[in-house]
């Protein structure tokens, strides 16, 4: 299961996400929370770079 935390990212937020079967689901995750709660509509390619590189397996 994968997971993730906002904070990962040095993100002043205490989102995470748990239980996601993959990266990709988090990813998807991540990205519908960076746009309700970061106003982030489309996370540029660097950022989902680093989302993945902090993402737990
Ligand atoms: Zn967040």
């Amino acid at each position: 299961m994968a997971s993730f935390k906002c904070a990962d990212l040095g993100m002043a937020c205490g989102f995470e996400v748990k239980g996601a079967k993959d990266a990709n689901e988090v990813l998807a995750i991540a990205a519908a929370h960076a746009k309700t709660s970061h106003n982030i509509a489309n996370p540029p390619a660097d950022l989902v770079t680093k989302i993945r590189s902090v993402v737990k397996p």
